[in-house]
């Protein structure tokens, strides 16, 4: 049996989640990978480390800045800002050499401090830790997928997938499952897939015509909201 920090959570989620589980996976590890950046994690020397070299998204700044920790938040910004100069001083001139002009021979090679400063612009600490354990979990649903027939009865019950995942679902599984596991897949996650989408165009469609003078007596059905559901879909988050 997979390890169970990760079998459970999944099951879980295929079990309780209104919506797609892989967003309530994802919500989840974000919520906690917030609450632990702003616990005491920021005071321990490896983590600060990383977090001074890669920074945060806004997204999550702003998730940060709205936990009411601001000392918390002021001590990763020093440290962080700190690096930020030290490797600026140290890498400016660096940054004037090789390649010197659009058509002008020289080296292409991009110097360090280009590198660290993208890094930054590019990464953010919570968002690489949420993937590292997201992924995880994905690989976990492979493996249920083609060890645990009960867990293949949850899924067809579940409430369906964004189209996110359910693309992440199609990729990851082509890569790392058996032919004969993916294919039972594909032919479980895909006709279901198709008949959500058409169900939504048809919804769609009607908030369409009902939007013409001559269905304007006619009932709405399920289109009233049908715009707001094909984002949720399309997004995986609530459209209000
Ligand atoms: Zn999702
Ligand atoms: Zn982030």
């Amino acid at each position: 049996m997979k390890d169970k920090l990760y079998t459970i959570p999944v099951t879980e989620a295929f079990t309780e989640a209104e919506g797609c589980p892989l967003c309530a996976i994802h919500d989840k590890l974000d919520k906690e990978s917030v609450d632990y950046m702003m616990g005491p994690s920021y005071m321990e020397g490896d983590i600060r480390m990383e977090t001074n070299k890669v920074g945060f998204c806004e997204e999550h700044y702003l998730k940060m800045y709205h936990m009411k920790n601001r000392l918390g938040l002021a001590l990763m910004c020093d440290t962080h800002l700190q690096e930020i100069v030290k490797q600026l001083e140290k890498g400016a001139d660096s940054l004037k050499e090789g390649k010197k002009g659009l058509f002008s021979k020289g080296s292409k090679e991009k110097p360090e401090i280009l590198s660290f400063l993208n890094n930054i612009s590019d990464n953010c600490y919570i968002c690489n830790r949420i993937k590292d354990s997201f992924d995880r979990y994905v690989d976990t649903i492979f493996f249920l997928w083609s060890k645990e027939p009960s867990f293949k009865e949850l899924v067809k019950k579940c409430d369906g997938f964004c189209f996110q995942h359910f693309v992440l679902l199609l990729d990851r599984g082509k890569e790392l499952m058996s032919k004969e596991s993916y294919s039972d897949m594909v032919d479980t996650l895909v006709p279901e897939q198709i008949r959500v989408l058409k169900e939504l165009e048809k919804d769609v469609a009607w908030f369409i015509d009902k939007n013409d003078y001559r269905h304007k007596d006619e009932p709405w059905g399920n289109a009233k909201d049908s715009v707001e559901r094909t984002l949720k879909m399309m997004t995986g988050s609530k459209v209000e």
